[in-house]
């Protein structure tokens, strides 16, 4: 009798072949299905209620995806799409996850018909491969003329539609453009760096109070009571080592024999911060933003001269004081000269209910700003936060690429067509993967519809058949809920939106196909739950 091979322990799971295939696809399509009813602006939004009952009130893919806790591997997956387009744009990370889905049901359709996997992976590839030649065709380049302001403006405003309230997103789109321009300044747009901005939180007053402030506002109060609140015509240094006395029990090692010692070197301190806190008056500062701690001494000194001081203040912010008020961060206070100041009309504690704020206002030319952003309640300005990061993340694009498409579904619309003409050139079996992913991009504008409770069949017919005659630009309005063109109606999307989100959707979508076996050591109870 020969005994049974026992390849690995009893706790493993499981699913080989068609099982794992499936099992995986059901998964995919779960994790499309919900984040699909918050796609467009008239997509309602999830309350996420976290283990310790912090609730969430969004709209944004990647956010309800993060929330959720996935554990299935196969829809983790997909959850990683949602995160790079959110890294690589910072938008349109609802139809990535949608498209991957879509992908993948299709894709079940032709395991039902007999196709073998690696036929379809092929097809997909070769789909894939043509819809970015056929985005690029039918991308608008965006000039320089004066109209560029408005369409960015526009832009700003697609992508934040849906997401917080209506009537202010005009305000915050400005805020978002202007904030732009200031720290592209004449640079080349290939330098944009979104860090550039911060955005601030305060609670109280409304949206519509938000404001862009020409410098940077620090969660932070001064360090002493006895510092004066304000300070005009600012004179700002950055220093990011601490202004303390050395401990002598944490950080040194001396040997002491007898109390004058100890006593000469505590004053040898002293006399050290007494030459800091001088350098610094020296140098004509009044205000000092440190990166590490300043001990009560110096704050007394500090105080005593009428220097406002914040201490601990993070390394990005110094970066953006830095750039904002033409700072040098210093780390040698000895070699502390006018010339590594900065500059900013004043810096002032302010306080907004319980939080204090310290700003740094009216910096000169500033190559880093500030976005505030009111609102009544936390879960609203987060939302909006989220919503301004989507808005700053699609004019980034824009400007980088200098390329837009259509949105309303006819950059699908149009990709989808073309597809599927491309398709007829193919022989053989790969031509139905390839009209599949063609149908997967229709899924997009088919959703815009029902959320906004129209028919979906009778409006993706509509955009086809405009589509089929010529009028390429036809989309789906929703602000008039009806198909126009979309152009005019300047509603348009980051070329690089959709550039991601196909690449992304379909590299996952292949990925998971080629997978005929999944091993999940013990205690992984991830795979059960997408049955
Ligand atoms: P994502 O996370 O994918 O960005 P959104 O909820 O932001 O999801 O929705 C984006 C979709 O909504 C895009 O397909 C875009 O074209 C569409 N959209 C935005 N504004 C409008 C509008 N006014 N009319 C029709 N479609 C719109
Ligand atoms: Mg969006």
């Amino acid at each position: 009798m020969s005994k049974p091979v026992i390849l690995m322990p009893e706790d493993i799971q499981r699913l080989m072949g068609k099982d794992a295939q499936r099992n995986n696809i059901a998964a995919a399509k779960m994790v499309a299905e919900v984040v699909k009813t918050t796609l467009g602006p008239k997509g309602m939004d999830k309350m996420l209620v976290s283990p310790t009952n912090e609730i969430t009130v969004t709209n944004d893919g990647v956010t309800i995806l993060n929330e959720m806790q996935i554990e299935h591997p196969a829809a983790k997956m997909i959850v990683e799409v949602a995160r790079t387009q959110e890294s690589e744009i910072g938008d349109g990370t609802t139809s990535a996850v949608m498209i991957a889905g879509k992908l993948l049901e299709n894709a079940e359709k032709l395991l039902d018909m007999k196709i073998h996997p690696t036929v379809i992976i092929k097809g997909y590839k070769i789909a894939a491969e043509k819809a970015q030649e056929i985005l690029k065709e039918i991308s608008f380049k965006v000039d320089n003329s004066q109209d560029n302001r408005e369409l960015l403006k526009q832009i700003a405003m697609t992508a934040m539609t849906g997401k917080c309230a209506e009537d202010s997103k005009d305000k915050l789109a400005e805020i978002i453009i202007e904030a732009v321009n200031q720290i592209k300044g004449d640079n080349k747009s290939e330098n944009l760096n979104l860090n550039n901005i911060k955005i601030v939180k305060v609670r109280g007053e409304s949206i519509k109070n938000s404001e862009l402030i020409f410098g940077i506002v620090l969660e932070k109060e001064k360090i002493s009571h006895e510092m004066p609140s304000e300070i005009r015509g600012a004179r700002i240094v950055l220093i990011d080592t601490p202004l303390e006395l050395k401990n002598p029990e944490i950080d040194t090692k001396i040997s002491i024999s007898s109390p004058e010692q100890l006593q000469g070197f505590l004053f040898h301190e002293e006399q050290t911060i007494k030459q800091m806190i001088k350098n610094i008056k020296d140098s004509g500062a009044n205000v000092v933003f440190c990166q590490k701690g300043i001990d009560e001494f110096a704050q007394y000194l500090l105080a005593k001269e009428g220097i406002y001081a914040c201490r601990r203040v993070a390394r990005n912010d110094m970066e953006k004081l830095s750039k904002a008020a033409g700072a040098k961060i210093i780390s040698n206070l000895r070699e502390i000269t006018p010339f590594e100041l900065g500059s900013a009309e004043y810096v002032k504690e302010i306080r907004h209910g319980e939080n204090i704020l310290t700003y740094v206002y009216g910096c000169q030319n500033p190559k880093a700003l500030t976005i505030l952003i009111h609102g009544g309640t936390e879960h609203v300005i987060d939302e909006v936060e989220r919503a301004m990061k989507d808005g700053l993340g699609d004019v980034f694009c824009v400007l980088k690429s200098g390329l837009i498409v259509l949105g309303g579904g006819s950059v699908e619309v149009e990709l989808s067509r073309r597809l599927k003409i491309f398709s007829q050139s193919l022989s053989g079996r790969e031509q139905l993967a390839v009209e599949e992913f063609a149908n997967a991009l229709e899924f997009i504008p088919t959703t815009l519809a029902e959320n906004a409770g129209l028919d979906p069949i009778d409006i993706l017919t509509e955009l086809k058949s405009l589509h089929d005659s010529g009028n390429i630009n036809s989309g789906l309005n929703l602000f008039t809920n009806k198909i126009e063109d979309v152009l005019k109606a300047r509603i348009v999307e980051p070329y690089n939106i959709k550039k991601q989100a196909i690449a992304s959707a379909s590299e996952v979508a292949t990925m998971i196909l080629r997978i005929d076996d999944v091993i999940a050591s013990g205690g992984k109870k991830g795979m059960k739950s997408a049955g």
